[in-house]
């Protein structure tokens, strides 16, 4: 049985590593990927102790600092689910083949981030990587000179805006806001705001509920309603990038108390109500997703399990 089985291997998970490899825990690392959302978090400038560097690059030296203990990764791996047997855990994978294993642990720490929330609009799922993205520090600049359209009403939306008004030729911003509503972006930090609203080719929808995105094998349209009027509305654009917020991957475990959105919850020490598991990052119900903060609580989870695992009786 391992000591420890982290979920996850990117700022929380990676840091939690680093810890239970210098403590000599028997422990390992599953993980779909090792990037995570770190690796598309395009430039990085608040990684304290590093003024400017990218998404990519952090995470690669996440990885090697792990992988310069020793630590095992089980890489293309995907958690499906954790059991509990005789008062340890049992977690449950399939690896890159398909293959189901098994992973017996007297103590698991997740570390497995969020992913975007979609619109659920017609036309959405077909055109996902033919147009429509979710990440515009990934795919924006495959749009260069054309006409886009961001969806979404927070700072992740605002931002993207603002980085394709640099590339588009022309941006459509569509928030489900009332332009009374504190410029439309209630939830928006007010120099964005300003920001996007100082561009020239950023065009904003206030009250605008995207119904369709259309189009033959590529993007070419966006429909939405206006909801001020009830009135259906078309852009002629070639992306839409949507940005509406993000779901915790905590799916996969039931034992632990989640918030009604599924963030996992927490205590100061990275305890979660399952006794012996601990979760870190951007998965559990902290409110400010940052890597600083997903690695800082990576190290308070592989801590406090290290002090789980020392009162540990077979
Ligand atoms: C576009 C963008 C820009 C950003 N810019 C910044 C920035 O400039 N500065 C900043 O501090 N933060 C930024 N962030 C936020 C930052 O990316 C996150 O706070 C950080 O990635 C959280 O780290 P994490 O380890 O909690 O989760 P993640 O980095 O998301 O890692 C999750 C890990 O869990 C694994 N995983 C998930 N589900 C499973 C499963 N079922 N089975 C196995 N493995 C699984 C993944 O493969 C991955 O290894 C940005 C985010 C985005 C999207």
């Amino acid at each position: 049985m391992y000591d420890l089985v982290i979920i996850g291997a990117s700022a929380a998970g990676s840091a939690a590593a680093i810890y239970a490899a210098r403590r000599n825990l028997n422990f390992l690392v599953i993980a779909k990927d090792t990037g995570g959302e770190v690796a598309l978090s395009g430039e990085v400038e608040n990684w304290p102790g590093v003024i400017h560097t990218t998404g990519i690059e952090l995470s690669k030296q996440f990885t090697n600092h792990a992988k310069a203990y020793n630590v095992k990764i089980e890489e293309g791996y995907d958690v499906l689910g954790i059991t509990q047997a005789d008062g340890h855990h049992v977690v449950h994978a399939k690896d890159i083949l398909g293959k189901d294993q098994t992973y017996p642990a007297k103590t698991v720490i997740i570390a497995t981030g969020i992913h975007p929330r979609e619109l659920n609009a017609e036309g959405e799922a077909a055109l996902k990587g033919r147009g429509v993205t979710y990440c515009t520090v990934c795919d924006g600049p495959l749009f260069k000179g054309k006409t886009t359209a961001t969806v979404g009403s927070g700072n992740s939306a605002l931002e993207s805006a603002l980085m394709m008004a640099g590339i588009a030729k022309k941006v459509y911003l569509l928030s489900k806001y009332a332009k009374e509503e504190k410029n439309g972006f209630p939830k928006g930090e007010d120099i964005l705001v300003q920001k996007v609203n100082a561009l020239a080719n950023v065009e904003i929808m206030y009250r605008a509920s995207t119904t369709k995105i259309t189009g033959n094998g590529l993007v070419q349209g966006l429909t939405y309603r206006d909801d001020a009027t009830q009135e259906e509305k078309h852009l002629a654009v070639d992306g839409v990038m949507v940005h509406i917020g993000a779901i915790p991957n905590s799916q996969f475990v039931d034992c632990v108390k989640k918030t009604p959105g599924g963030d996992i919850e927490i205590d100061l020490l990275c305890k979660t109500s399952c006794l012996g598991i601990f979760a870190a990052g951007d998965v559990t119900n902290i409110p400010y997703k940052q890597i600083a903060i997903a690695a800082g609580q990576g190290v308070v989870a592989a801590l406090t399990a290290i002090d789980y695992i020392n009162k540990w009786k077979e």
